[in-house]
């Protein structure tokens, strides 16, 4: 059996080492994930390229996710490295103070409008909610604040609003060069970092066209006023990721869990892709084992239904990259086999607008209900395999594709596993014939098994799926001609 939860992994100076890169490919990563807050666009280019001549060598497909940084609202840095702050001090966020110059007084800003967007009363949260500042007073390009909750403040943290509502524009001018690294790099996906409303991802998408960038995109619901305009945002993106680290500094941590379910349920019922960010195995940036809580924080997320699980620091920058994605795959393989990682109420409702998609959901049905072995989608575009796969189920779909863009795509979507195929026939029998031997050359199917095809008139045409045809391996008579 595979594995249908994927894992996304992102990259930086831990698996920089060849060797701990092949454990991770080892280990079963489907989607690597470059961190544009940090590192050059070099680093990103050449962790790219290393992954992928790895994935060449283990014949395998692995995904590249360019995760833009964003207007991530950053403090500046401190004379001496890092302060501490003490409960009921005042503290000073500066626009006007020196980039290197913070003291225990004050500090700078990156984004210089801040003392603009927030007002008396407001609550600031700087290091992902460590440090909680109440704003006393804007006097001009300083926000005069009261410490709530102190501790150790060091450079370059980042800093939101509880509540969200800064107006800070989601696509900076950093994340526009990126975006031209992306094109560059030939990114299977790009992620939009704090976008707010629809507009966002569509002028994400379009700056990625005009790079000449092929990728999909993934909006990052990370702030509160994503939450407020969900389904329109998830309308516009081709994918999502619950980035529960600076979303629960902004809603509220006790709010994510609900959130998270809802975000993921939305997404697939609205045929996207869904990815479950952030502090999912967090302890295993030190330690080899996750914590009990980690255990049940990845297995509820395949059980919420989410397309993938991802790592950050675990694999960038901690100490055991490879067992943190062998730990997400025993765990994501066990939860999958609970009843309820298999069963689906998918639109079972709805009307369908499209032929393609109507075939998709028939061929679920038909396998959820008649004990198919596994499904072969003759796919162009790979949209076939993604409408599929938003019906929840235990039957492996095969993505069979001559184009490579399309391999790397599917890597993201749960329970679907890319296959390099050419179709040289328009001879329906003969094509058959070659996708059920590719699928026995791969152990995934055997003499007997049940097999459901689908595909389109053989033109080589997008979103031309037509037809689905369900064969028993072994009684494929061979076409005379
Ligand atoms: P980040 O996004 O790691 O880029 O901040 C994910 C999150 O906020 O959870
Ligand atoms: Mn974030």
């Amino acid at each position: 059996m595979l594995r249908r939860t994927k894992i996304v992994a992102t990259l930086g100076p831990a698996t920089d080492d060849p060797k701990v890169l092949d454990g991770v490919i080892e280990a079963g990563v489907d989607v690597v994930r470059l961190n544009f807050s940090h590192g050059s666009s070099e680093d990103h280019k050449r962790r790219a390229e290393a992954v992928r001549n790895r994935a060449v060598a283990y014949g395998r497909q692995v995904g590249v996710l360019v995760d833009l940084q964003g207007p991530k609202i950053r403090i500046d840095r401190f004379r001496d490295g890092k302060v501490v702050l003490v409960e009921g001090a005042k503290f000073v966020l500066d626009a006007s103070c020196g980039v290197n110059d913070g003291d225990q007084e004050r500090v700078g800003l990156t984004y210089k409008d801040l003392p603009n967007d927030v007002n008396r009363g407001d609550t600031l949260l700087l290091d992902d909610g460590r440090i909680v500042l109440w704003v006393e007073q804007v006097a001009g390009v300083q926000i005069v604040c009261q410490v709530v909750v102190g501790g150790t403040l060091s450079n370059n943290k980042g800093i939101n609003r509880q509540g969200g509502g800064l107006s800070a524009a989601a696509i900076t001018d950093k994340d526009r060069a990126d975006i031209i690294t992306a094109a560059e790099i030939q990114a299977d996906y790009v992620a939009v970092s704090f976008p707010r409303s629809a507009a966002d991802v569509n002028y994400a998408r379009s700056l990625l066209r005009a790079a000449g960038g092929h990728g999909s995109i993934v909006a990052k619901i990370e702030r509160a006023e994503a939450i407020e305009d969900l389904e329109e945002i998830i309308a516009a993106t081709d994918a999502v990721m619950v980035a529960r680290g600076d979303l629960g500094v902004e809603i509220g941590d006790a709010e994510l869990p609900a959130v998270q379910k809802r975000i993921i349920k939305l997404a697939r019922s609205m045929n996207r892709v869904v990815i479950t960010a952030t502090q999912m195995m967090e302890s295993m940036i030190e330690n080899p084992i996750p914590t009990r809580a980690e255990v049940f924080d990845v297995a509820n997320a395949v059980l919420d239904g989410t397309d993938a699980v991802m790592l950050s620091a675990e694999t960038a920058s901690g100490k055991y990259p490879a067992k943190a994605v062998a730990s997400m795959h025993r765990i994501c393989f066990e939860a999958e086999k609970q009843p309820l990682a298999m069963t689906s109420d998918h639109r079972l409702n709805t009307h369908f607008g499209r032929i393609d998609e109507a075939i998709a959901m028939a061929c679920m049905y038909t396998a959820n209900h008649l004990g198919v072995k596994a499904i072969a989608a003759l796919t162009e575009s790979g949209s076939t395999p993604l409408w599929m796969s938003r019906i929840s189920s235990g039957i492996p779909i095969y993505a069979l594709t001559p184009l490579v863009a399309t391999r790397r795509k599917v890597t993201l979507y749960r329970g679907v596993y890319p296959v390099s195929f050419d179709v040289n026939s328009t001879d329906h029998a003969l094509v058959n014939k070659e996708a059920i031997d590719e699928l026995v050359r791969r152990g995934a199917v055997r003499d007997g098994d049940l097999v459901i095809i689908t595909k389109g008139d053989l033109t080589g045409v997008q979103g031309g799926t037509n037809a689905m045809k369900i064969v028993r391996v072994g009684d494929l008579v061979t076409p005379q001609s």
